[in-house]
């Protein structure tokens, strides 16, 4: 058996390692564009920023470690020009000389990855307009940050972020814009205002609402960058991180079938239409592991996952992918933001029917050294109890939690399985009760109908009618800040002042999490009031104020 993998990175390198493994005497040739065969791409922005001081480490594999250890036949700098089926060979240019050879195969695995997108905007083939794709990139992006003062990035999604937090950490002055309201767009709002801020707070100026449209070169060698609303930025360099297209050229040449989002389209074996040809990775378009609905997500875990499953399917192993989740986290100055599954939007955007609650726990034990806060949401079928997403936001724990969501998620577990999670636990790194077990008690409570929830969104946006906003916090808290036109009664005071409250009207009842608030619900429910509790409780309510005082006032003047 003869396997011929184009793209030896992620996915690429993935399968010729399974494919090895499954079978000691197949021919296994691997054909890589670029210079590196397996590198970090993931650590790029950490090696620009100082963090990652040696190159070195991004290479994970070498080409000649991947012929010691597995012996692939792995050609760097050459590149795979056309597919013929029919013969079953592929046309392969070496780029060092532009000679060219035809490389048959029995089976052809597609790893080609996505490329970033540059829009054709005046000026966007400035030499200081970069991207970050390979090594050769973070080369020169390496280099372009030593001794800049200003640099401007363009697009706030996950690589916008890091580029962010690392540039800043090189004493670059950095400008982050990004077209959306929001940083991080996978996300709610709400849930990226922390990460937001601390992007702020470390030195970024982030503009939000703002959109590139063209580059002009200075005499100093740097570039300005003109935005639609007017405003000009001077920047020594650029980073343009506004997405990524599959690099499907190849597969649509050769006649295979491409999805709407332009993603090679694949089954669950990873097997494009053509029986003999695989694809994986940033190049595919999959399926959503929640909605079956087609999607493409550029992630490595799923791309390496992949190509171990292209590889057990070419060599008669049964194996098949599961769908897409979009597991993924992203670190923001110091506020780790993750999420798995549908968001809210997501759910609304398609349709899904979902209820969703909000905890602030801590990371660990309060009465514990070094305990951090985080605010996790889960989002959730009103019917079942299903799982149908989660996200979380703030210090260390964040990604343990929302690891043990996804795998629910996978696992098709539902709310009141959360309650029942036995997850490990010593002072140090967790709680008795785990911030998982509160979102299954939250969420669960509320499908029972033990204590009802209201949106801060809804408050915000004056839904609720004639309401009675109860706030069960101290007065010192309540003279803090409060909700407008909030009445303030201290929980421990509640049961002796429950003539104050009205018996025809919907109590909305709010502390600074959601656990007083809880318990004013449950005591005053007992009491024949019909109330209900905030969820998330202020802290929550101040997010959603948050994140729209980032979007209104710098919404496009295009009217987007
Ligand atoms: C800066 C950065 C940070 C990232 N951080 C994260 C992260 O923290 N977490 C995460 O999950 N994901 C992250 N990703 C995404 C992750 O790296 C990709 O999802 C993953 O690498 C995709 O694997 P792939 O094999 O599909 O493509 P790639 O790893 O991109 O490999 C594709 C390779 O194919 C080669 N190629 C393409 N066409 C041809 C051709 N015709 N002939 C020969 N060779 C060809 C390309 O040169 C390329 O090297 C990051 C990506 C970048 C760029």
């Amino acid at each position: 058996m003869k396997v011929v993998i184009i793209g030896a990175v992620a996915g690429g390198a993935s399968a010729a390692a399974r494919a090895r493994r499954l079978d000691e005497s197949a021919e296994i040739v691997l054909i890589e564009r670029g210079a590196d065969p397996s590198f970090a791409n993931c650590g790029m922005p950490y090696y620009i920023g100082g963090e990652i001081e040696s190159r070195e480490k991004l290479i994970v594999t070498s080409a000649g470690m991947l012929h010691d250890r597995y012996r692939l036949d792995v050609r760097v700098r050459q590149e795979a020009l056309r597919i013929d089926r029919q013969a079953k060979t592929v046309r392969v240019r070496r780029l060092e000389n532009g000679a060219e050879y035809d490389e048959s195969y029995d089976k052809l695995i597609l790893s080609p990855g996505a490329a970033p997108i540059r829009p054709e905007l005046p000026g966007i083939d400035h030499p200081k307009v970069y991207t970050l794709r390979n090594l050769d990139d973070a080369d020169l992006l390496h280099a372009a940050t030593m001794g800049a003062k200003r640099a401007v990035i363009v697009g706030g999604g996950f690589i916008g972020v890091e580029m962010a937090e690392n540039l800043v950490r090189r004493g670059v002055e950095t400008t982050l814009i990004e077209r959306n309201d929001q940083i991080l767009t996978p996300w709610d709002a709400e849930m990226v205002a922390p990460a937001a801020a601390a992007l702020r707070s470390a030195g970024v100026t982030l503009k939000l609402g703002a959109e590139a449209e063209a580059f002009e070169p200075q005499d100093d060698g740097g570039v300005t960058v003109a935005l639609k609303s007017g405003e000009q930025l001077s920047a020594d360099f650029v980073v343009m991180c506004i997405g990524v297209r599959p690099e499907n050229a190849l597969a649509k040449a050769a006649g295979l079938a491409i999805g709407e989002r332009g993603g090679i389209r694949v089954d669950e074996t990873m097997r494009t239409d053509d029986p003999d040809i695989y694809a994986v990775g940033d190049a595919v378009e999959t399926f959503d592991s929640v909605t079956g609905k087609p999607t493409q997500i550029p992630l490595a875990g799923p791309a390496n996952r992949q190509g171990r499953i292209a590889a057990d399917n070419c060599f008669g192993r049964e194996s098949r992918y599961r769908g897409t989740q979009g597991t993924a986290i992203v670190g923001a100055c110091g506020v780790t933001a993750a999420m798995t599954g549908l968001s809210e939007k997501a759910c609304r955007r398609l349709g899904v029917a979902f209820e969703k609650v909000y905890v602030h726990p801590a990371s660990n034990a309060g009465y514990y050294p070094g305990a951090e806060g985080m605010t996790l949401k889960l989002v959730f079928d009103p019917e079942n109890g299903r799982v149908l997403g989660a996200q979380g936001v703030g210090g260390k724990g964040v990604d343990k939690r929302i690891d043990v969501l996804a795998m629910a998620l996978q696992a098709g577990m539902t709310v009141y399985d959360l309650e029942e999670s036995e997850l490990c636990y010593a002072p140090q790194y967790g709680s008795a009760k785990d911030p998982v077990n509160m979102l299954g008690f939250v969420a669960a409570g509320l499908l029972r109908g033990d204590h009802p929830v209201e949106h801060a969104h809804r408050l915000l946006d004056c839904e609720l009618g004639d309401s009675f906003v109860l706030d069960v916090r101290s007065p010192g808290e309540h003279a803090a800040g409060a909700v407008p036109g909030a009445t303030n009664i201290n929980i421990d005071e509640l049961r002796e002042r429950l003539g104050e409250l009205p018996k025809d009207r919907r109590i909305v009842a709010y502390c600074k999490v959601g656990m007083r608030g809880y318990l004013a619900t449950r005591l005053l429910r007992q009491h024949g009031f019909d109330a209900v509790n905030l969820s998330g409780g202020f802290t929550k309510y101040e997010r959603f104020v948050a994140a729209r005082a980032e979007a209104t006032p710098k919404m496009a003047p295009s009217g987007r």
